[in-house]
């Protein structure tokens, strides 16, 4: 991908802007760009720098997403949700040897979502940690939707990105030597923190929670003085060390904030489109079925997403088989859990009658497994009658089948599944 139309090539100590941005470590790629941390001159801090794809279709995409970063930025900087999504810097661009690339800064920002759950070895993120999450993802997409007239239509686990503010208190200096004394106690508090993911855990698991955090921070020592080449300013965290942060520091969890990134596939709520948007697990049945979608896709993304950071698997997982594809295999799962088939799914989508038949049932799928999502938590998942009910209370309203129907962020940030945390 590193050749003509394609990602521009880097190497640390790379000068961008008339030499104002100097590259000093990668911090992550998409499909579209790279994006590195920089430091940068004229402000005397480090920034995150996408440098995107330089084919017209790629750099076309880049300037739109300018367009919306520059709204989200200038619609409203008091409302709370303005917080919960990354503000772009500064924008320029960038000749290379495979072309003329967009460049982007933005705030430097920590792990995403993903990188959580796997340092819970996907079986899911503490409740009290997705909550939290929750709320803020709710208040970033009501200001999006409402404030900015924006749909993002790509919300999902990788581009939700964590951050720690003022985070130097928690970090002492890189170069002095650590207390012993004081290990021992992060290790205690840390293993606290993942205790909550197993309440039934034993005593030789705990000491093996122990192990595994030592060997992480060593780890996270390391990768803080090794993998950067230029010297770094003490209260300057490398991405990597916020999941660090929080598990020597579970009493940071009550500052994470939660960021929304990558308004690389976003457009406006005043458009009318109807091309094919979201990840596939995270897509909504109107996008499936090739019919109008509005912001309310984003609410569908949003409740796949909490399903999986609690249980650490995809609520909608579709696959084809010889006599299905895996659209229908996504809309039966869809059937089967929500247990209705509106007539907006099965008359209005461009490619309706591909799926359904006249009566309204599936064409290709004919014997469907009924599941409640009250269940499929209760049975599969082991949570307790009552959560079960109430999380699947919480859920249930933004995974309404007929888009009309579902409920908008600012409508579910006062349910009772998030409060108390
Ligand atoms: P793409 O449009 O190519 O998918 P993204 O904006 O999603 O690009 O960025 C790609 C990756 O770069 C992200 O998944 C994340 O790991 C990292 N990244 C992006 N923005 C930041 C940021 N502000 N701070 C830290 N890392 C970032
Ligand atoms: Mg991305």
């Amino acid at each position: 991908e590193y050749q003509p139309g394609g990602y521009h090539p880097v190497s640390f100590g790379d000068q961008f802007h008339q030499d104002r941005y100097k590259v000093v470590r990668k911090l992550g790629w998409g499909h579209f760009s790279t994006v590195w941390l920089a430091h940068d001159k004229e402000k005397n801090m480090y920034v995150a720098l996408k440098i995107v794809k330089s084919a017209p279709r790629f750099t076309q995409s880049a300037l739109e997403e300018i367009k919306l970063l520059e709204k989200v930025k200038e619609t409203n900087k008091e409302a709370v949700g303005w917080n919960h999504i990354a503000q772009l810097l500064d924008h320029f661009w960038h000749q290379g040897p495979n072309g003329k690339h967009v460049c982007m800064t933005f705030e430097v920002l920590g792990e995403s979502l993903l990188s959580l759950m796997k340092r819970f070895n996907h079986r899911g993120i503490p409740s009290a940690m997705v909550k939290r999450i929750t709320r803020q993802l709710l208040l970033g997409l009501d200001y999006l939707h409402r404030e900015c007239g924006i749909i993002h239509t790509d919300i999902k686990p990788e581009n939700v990105l964590l951050w720690i503010p003022n985070v130097q208190s928690y970090l002492g200096h890189p170069s002095q030597p650590s207390d012993n004394q004081q290990q021992v106690q992060q290790s205690a508090s840390s293993a606290s923190l993942l205790n909550q993911t197993s309440p039934g855990s034993t005593k030789s698991r705990k000491r093996r929670v122990k192990r595994r955090i030592k060997k992480q921070q060593a780890r996270a020592t390391v990768s803080l003085h090794e993998e950067c080449p230029l010297p770094l300013e003490p209260s300057l965290v490398l991405p990597s060390s916020v999941l660090d942060i929080l598990l020597v520091h579970p009493e940071a969890l009550d500052r994470v904030v939660v960021k929304l990134a990558d308004l690389g596939n976003a457009c406006w709520t005043s458009g009318d489109y109807g091309h094919v948007i979201q990840t596939r697990q995270y897509r909504s049945p109107e996008v499936i079925v090739g019919a109008r979608w509005s912001e309310r896709a984003d609410m569908w993304s949003l409740a796949c997403m909490i399903f999986e950071l609690l249980t650490g698997e995809f609520l909608f997982d579709p696959r084809g088989g010889s006599k299905f594809s895996k659209d229908d295999d996504h809309l039966a799962q869809i059937i089967e859990l929500m247990q209705v088939v509106p007539r907006s799914l099965t008359t209005l989508g461009e490619y309706s009658r591909e799926f359904f038949g006249k009566n309204g049932q599936l064409r290709n799928i004919k014997k469907l497994r009924y599941r409640r999502l009250r269940d499929v938590l209760h049975d599969s998942f082991l949570l307790p009658p009552s959560e079960a009910d109430l999380l699947s209370h919480f859920l249930s309203p933004m995974l309404q089948v007929e888009m009309e129907k579902r409920r908008a962020a600012k409508a579910m940030l006062d349910h009772q599944w998030l409060c108390g945390h």
